[in-house]
């Protein structure tokens, strides 16, 4: 299990091995009364679509799930604006400069690093690009693929937030279910 109460054996300030969980999301050291929380950590991704209509997505260049299909993003640094991530992702992972970006939805993931689970909130934005030329492959993806809804292979999005995300926006202008 890569769930925090299972990996977390001791109090990180201390180091005493009284570092108890309290469920949900809390640990307690029994010892210094240092208190943990296990928050959600906040990612960002990306809607972009090209000339055609359809939406960009990356393959995974590393594990966890290297191969699949993701939406460009990632997470938020400490201190830093949702905002300013998207645009920071977009530029170190493709070279991509944003003119123009709008919130769409959120959904929450269990990304799983390290054997240990990391709690997020994917928040989703609509984005649109200054243009495609300089477009450079980098970073933690291999490749690029534009998908539609006929062509999409749902089996081979990484997450289901990813999956959860994409619906919504396809959702948006359209009355049949996807
Ligand atoms: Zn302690």
């Amino acid at each position: 299990m890569s769930r925090p109460e299972k990996i977390l054996k001791y109090c990180p300030k201390c180091g005493s091995s009284k570092f108890i969980f309290e469920g949900v999301r809390s640990f307690l050291c029994a010892d210094c009364n240092f208190h943990y929380f296990i928050n959600a950590s906040a990612a960002v991704a990306a809607l972009i679509e090209n000339e055609q209509g359809e939406l960009l997505l990356t393959v995974r260049a590393l594990a966890p799930n290297k191969g699949m299909l993701d939406l460009p993003g990632g997470f938020v640094d400490p201190l830093e604006k949702v905002e300013d991530a998207i645009a920071r992702e977009l530029k170190e992972e493709l070279n991509l400069d944003i003119i123009s970006l709008s919130y769409l939805t959120s959904f929450p993931n269990e990304y799983i690093f390290s054997g240990f689970s990391v709690f997020t909130t994917d928040i989703a934005f609509v984005c649109k690009v200054k243009g495609w030329d300089k477009m450079h492959i980098q970073d933690d993806i291999s490749d690029i693929v534009f998908v539609n809804r006929e062509n999409i292979k749902w089996d081979n999005i990484a997450y289901n937030s990813i999956k959860n995300i994409i619906k919504t926006y396809w959702q948006k202008d359209s009355n049949q279910p996807i």
